[in-house]
């Protein structure tokens, strides 16, 4: 489904200020806020885009890619969106937004008055090949998570009535005080188990395997870390589930090597074909492809082909592939050969004689990188 955008759900075009955003958002928020439209699924949904097209357009720098780029600025997760916030991030992101309107602050899902509890993150990790990389791939990764044991229910803790939270008043000097502290029996949940099935911990969650499909965007980069919402640990009761948080590996590449988007290849040609000329079939990351070596090339000569490296995690543009021309002098001859070469010696065609587009070693380099 192509998603909407933002301008449109905040009702606001492109030259609007940063304080016109931020009414546009309020007027949203507290149109579809949970607490006015409790058990709403479709107002929950309206929430988050709202928060998530403010998150976007209230950031400066976040706005611009989004202006330039549309949503492809924020697709695959580095830096950017990860796709679909959770209530509890909206809430500690934009509480402000609100300005007391709600009794300061979010009051859970269901109309229940607690904290809302978050499951623990899991944490696994992905190899990949370049090849992976450099076209995107789906994963399907089995994971082991909680989930609530069917059969499990829940109850109002009794310790808290609920609220998660338990008030003490003390009488001190200064006065009586009234302090806060999160709920001992339910740990701040504001339920306790009811009735859960003999293997499910104390909690009614038991260990469930999964194949959660994981859709990784081209050009990651290795250690770079991809959120999967919800797919974490799920919470006892009301709660939400943690999230399933995947670390990026790149596989070595036999032939390839990477740099940021640009690839690496080292081509050999022997002698003959260094002064005759030749095709010769190289890796890339979408196949082999066949390049030409001009007669008469140099070693150290780089050929780039462009477009042929990694695309920019980022969405735009995609990186080049240097192809490195080694010229491989044979150690042993034949002694026919050695006399061809001993002839040539001192023949004019062997004379080096560079040529200003014959550049130096480091003058190559240099070009590269700029
Ligand atoms: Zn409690």
């Amino acid at each position: 489904m192509a998603k909407q955008d933002y301008y449109d759900i905040l009702k606001i075009n492109k030259g609007a200020t940063a304080s016109e955003i931020k009414k546009a958002y309020r007027k949203k928020a507290l149109k579809y806020h949970p607490d006015k439209n409790p058990d709403d699924k479709l107002a929950e949904e309206k929430f988050k885009q709202a928060a998530e097209a403010y998150e976007v357009l209230s950031d400066p720098d976040k706005k611009a890619r989004y202006d330039q780029f549309g949503h492809q600025a924020f697709d695959g997760g580095a830096g950017g969106f990860s796709g679909g916030m959770n209530m509890d991030d909206i809430f500690s992101q934009f509480g402000d937004i609100f300005g007391g309107a709600f009794g300061g602050g979010f009051s859970g899902f269901g109309g229940s008055r607690q904290r809302v509890i978050k499951g623990s993150n899991l944490r696994i990790r992905v190899r990949l090949t370049l090849e992976d990389i450099a076209n995107g791939v789906e994963k399907k990764i089995k994971v082991k998570r909680k989930i609530i044991a069917p059969g499990t229910t829940y109850k109002t803790c009794t310790t808290c009535n609920g609220a998660g939270q338990v008030t003490r008043i003390t009488n001190t000097i200064l006065g009586r005080m009234q302090t806060s502290a999160p709920c001992n029996t339910c740990g701040g949940a504001g339920q306790i188990t009811d009735k859960k099935p003999l293997e499910a911990d104390a909690q009614g969650l038991i260990i469930s395997e999964e194949v959660v499909t994981i859709k990784i965007p081209a050009g990651v980069v290795d250690g770079m870390q991809l959120k999967v919402s919800g797919k974490g640990n799920a919470a006892p009761g009301n709660g939400i589930p943690g999230d399933l948080l995947v670390a990026i590996q790149e596989l070595d590449h036999e032939t390839l090597q990477r740099d940021g988007d640009n690839l690496h290849y080292d081509l050999y040609v022997s002698v003959p074909d260094a002064i005759l000329g030749i095709s010769k079939e190289i890796d890339t990351v979408t196949g082999k492809v066949r390049i030409k070596i001009e007669a008469g090339v140099q070693s150290g000569k780089i050929l780039r082909l462009r477009g042929k490296g990694i695309p920019s995690i980022n969405g735009y543009g995609k990186g080049d592939l240097l192809v490195h021309v080694n010229v491989w002098t044979p150690k042993t001859l034949n002694k026919e050969q050695k006399e061809f070469f001993e002839a040539m010696r001192d023949d004019e065609h062997f004379e080096p004689k560079p040529e200003s587009s014959d550049k130096s070693f480091f003058e190559k380099v240099k070009d590269m990188f700029s």
